[in-house]
């Protein structure tokens, strides 16, 4: 990583006529993998970001997207948002991020995500897989046949089971931090909440929540689900449509990314907006602007949400649950970090948190490769030192 992408990487940047080294550069990505078998149905897209930290972990999406060009920029946008949540969590790793071009509720099978795991195995552990939206931790196991590079397996063998709770967990932490600064208290007794989405993380979330007496507002696509949500936390459940609007303090993306955009932003009535969603502003420099303008404190995604990886990325180190959530909470001090910063400098949040995450991966990146007895040659000079006895 060279120098600041802020600047560089808008929307605007993203043309419609898609030239695809144009948009690797336009995102500094350092490689982009396109693993097709048509008999198996298999239309994936591995893309790794930067590795200058490590291997780069980011879970594989499956979604019925509508074209290519669609399936290319999620999965751009979504690896280059965990190189930044890798540095910014204090993580060795870089990012990376695939998807699979299918509808998960009907064309997931053995054969698609083995051969899946072989384009991964081909990487050498330069791409670790994991998992994202429409994948579960059945099709997890099955990459595992083809390959070790694979993370958030079954507790059963030894994985790290389902990260939502972890990173339900830290989002929490980062909401009470973002209360901390708006309201010089983190107590979020009697605070109005909208939760967008009555998932996996939400509602893990919602218990967090309630516990604290919070007021609680939910919504869903689906009817059953919110509902179910909403008698287990008391909470109010909201028409989708209606979310944005709502008369409260804090909103919370739990669904989908792009939820900050021209058409939400004249409805919002919240101090702060702080959710499990990546990629919640549609476009980072405007949207990340217009919340700052219009005074409504935003936990960036990929700080706020990290919990997830954090839990996936203790896993290759021998999983402990309790230190996972130890550095979930960590979370909470990163997010007024950057609040203070942004403060300070009166700059969008998410630019104060880029800047953070790019000290690290220079800094990092600078350290000279000075030889210690530990170090191996390799390539040509390896092979003249290997029988050497130094
Ligand atoms: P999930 O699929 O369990 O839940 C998402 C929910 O959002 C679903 O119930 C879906 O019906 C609902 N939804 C979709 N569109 C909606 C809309 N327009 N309005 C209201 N509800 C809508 O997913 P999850 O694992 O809970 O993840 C939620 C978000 O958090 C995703 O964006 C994901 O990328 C992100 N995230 C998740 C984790 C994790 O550990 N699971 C980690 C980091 C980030």
């Amino acid at each position: 990583m060279q120098s600041s992408t802020i600047e560089k990487n808008t929307e605007a940047d993203i043309s419609d006529d898609f030239p695809l080294f144009g948009k690797l550069q336009s995102y500094e990505h350092e490689q982009i993998v396109v693993c097709s078998e048509p008999d198996l149905g298999l239309k994936a897209i591995i893309a790794i970001h930067d590795t200058t930290l490590g291997p780069a972990l980011g879970g594989v999406r499956m979604w019925p997207y509508n074209n290519e060009q669609e399936a290319i920029r999620d999965v751009l946008r979504l690896s280059r948002g965990m190189t930044y949540k890798a540095a910014i969590s204090g993580l060795n790793l870089g990012g990376g991020k695939a998807v699979i071009i299918g509808d998960p509720r009907k064309e997931k099978n053995e054969a698609l995500f083995r051969a899946f795991g072989r384009y991964v195995d081909s990487l050498g552990g330069r791409y670790i897989t994991a998992e994202d939206v429409g994948i579960d931790v059945q099709n997890m196991e099955w990459v595992r046949m083809e390959t070790k590079y694979v993370s958030g397996l079954p507790k059963a063998i030894g994985g790290s089971g389902d990260p939502s709770p972890v990173t339900a967990y830290g989002v929490y932490q980062g909401m009470k931090a973002c209360a901390q600064k708006a309201y010089g208290s983190d107590s979020l007794e009697g605070k109005r909440i909208a939760v967008q989405g009555a998932g996996h993380v939400a509602s893990h979330l919602c218990h967090f929540l309630n516990e604290e007496d919070a007021e609680l507002f939910v919504c869903d696509i689906y009817e059953d689900k919110v509902n179910e949500l909403a008698d287990e936390v008391g909470a109010e459940v909201v028409d989708p449509d209606d979310i944005y609007g709502l008369d409260v303090d804090i909103f919370s993306p739990c669904a989908l990314g792009g939820v900050v955009n021209d058409d939400t932003m004249e409805h919002f009535k919240c101090d702060i907006i702080a959710g499990a969603a990546n990629n919640v502003l549609e476009e980072e420099d405007k949207h990340g602007q217009m919340l700052l303008d219009n005074n409504i404190l935003y936990a960036p995604d990929y700080v706020i949400n990290a919990g997830g990886l954090i839990n996936v990325a203790s896993e290759l180190e021998g999983y402990v649950e309790e230190r996972a959530h130890d550095q979930a909470s960590k979370i909470y001090d990163t997010i007024l970090d950057i609040l203070d910063y942004s403060e300070e400098n009166n700059t969008p949040t998410f630019v104060a948190s880029n800047i953070l995450a790019e000290k690290r991966i220079n800094n990092v990146g600078q350290i000279h490769q000075i030889y210690t007895s530990d170090s191996q040659f390799s390539g040509h000079i390896g092979e003249l030192y290997k029988n050497a006895s130094l």
